[in-house]
């Protein structure tokens, strides 16, 4: 009896410290999103904030339409040479690395092109044939130079919007990590990233947006830091004359692509990894999908096909919705 007594106490002292710890949770606007942290254990107000601080360092660096970001000179330089951060320097060659390894898939110098597609004009245009022929002459990720003293694009024009919600990502749950939160849910405009375990110990439990409707395709249960992007259609796009025109492009043509994916989820331990196949799966399709993850066997994925079916690639735990 005293015993189940000393038990009970435990129990409900247990349950109190499980209480203390209230979940802190802050927003911003950066990288055209709203950008959410939440801390569950180990956190406080100023860790979060410190978060969304670094998101907006990185920001400053990344960014091809900020005026002043390592980006943004590096396309106005012509034959010149750039210094880096080492922040840039790591996300260009990840970023090259991962565009390669697609077999060009994720071009990340499709700036010209993607300029083209204004999605959030009033009233959007659908550019000329002879307009995207045009701005594909600035694409060339072979023109890329990194060297000791910085990079030289060689007129290539750098748009990083395809990994930047994950190489950022990375950079908020590092400096989480260093002030010593040990459990975290980050939301970044659809990009996930969990830090350490859960609280109470069961799994993350994290949502697959159905690109098709208001709904979800299904859920993935992970334990541990990961991060998970999801590309698809559905996210930016606007339509013209019944037709819908979605922000990820073939780099082949400049047109939206058309692979008979209509979102591709990659999970990984980094999410620059996650975010930059996540596009290149989508451009890619089913088949040469396959072969592009085979290349990086940290990595898993759920495709939604065009008539709403889902293939997972890897090992992932992947419930599908009713
Ligand atoms: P995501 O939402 O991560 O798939 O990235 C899409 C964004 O990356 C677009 O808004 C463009 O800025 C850029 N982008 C579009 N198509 C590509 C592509 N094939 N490779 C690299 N970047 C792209
Ligand atoms: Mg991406």
């Amino acid at each position: 009896m005293k015993r189940r007594a000393l038990a009970a106490l435990l129990a409900a002292l247990l349950l109190l410290c499980g209480c203390a710890e209230k979940p802190v949770t802050a927003q911003s606007f950066a990288l055209d999103t709203v950008l959410t942290v939440n801390l569950l254990s180990g956190g406080t107000a100023e860790d979060a904030e410190a978060a969304l601080a670094r998101a907006d360092a990185c920001e400053a660096l990344l960014s091809a339409h900020r005026e002043g970001s390592e980006i943004d000179a590096l396309n106005k330089s012509g034959e010149g040479t750039v210094p880096l951060s080492d922040l840039t320097r790591f996300v260009l060659e990840e970023a090259l690395y991962i565009g390669r390894e697609s077999g060009g898939a994720l071009d990340i110098t499709l700036l010209a092109v993607s300029d083209l597609w204004d999605y959030k004009s009033e009233d959007p245009q659908v550019p000329s044939e002879e307009a995207l022929r045009e701005a594909l002459v600035h694409k060339g990720m072979e023109r890329i130079e990194l060297t000791a003293e910085g990079a030289c694009a060689h007129g290539a024009q750098i748009d990083l919007g395809a990994v930047a919600k994950g190489a950022v990502g990375d950079e908020m749950v590092k400096t989480l990590q260093t002030r010593g939160v040990r459990s975290a849910l980050l939301d970044l405009g659809g990009s996930i990233f969990t830090l350490g375990d859960k609280p109470d110990g069961t799994p993350w439990t994290v949502a697959i947006d159905d690109p098709a409707g208001e709904g979800f395709v299904g859920t993935l249960a992970l334990r541990g830091s990961w991060s998970v992007s999801t590309s698809s259609g559905a996210q930016r796009y606007f339509e013209k004359d019944g037709v819908r025109y979605h922000h990820i492009l073939d780099p082949g043509t400049g047109w939206p692509a058309q692979s008979g994916l209509i979102s591709a989820t990659v999970i990984a331990p980094s999410g620059l990894v996650a975010d930059g196949l996540s596009t290149a799966l989508f451009v890619a399709g089913e088949e040469e999908g396959e072969r592009i993850l085979s290349r990086f066997p940290e990595a898993a994925a759920v495709l939604v096909r065009q008539d709403g079916s889902v293939r997972t690639l890897g090992d992932v735990d992947f419930t599908p919705a009713d």
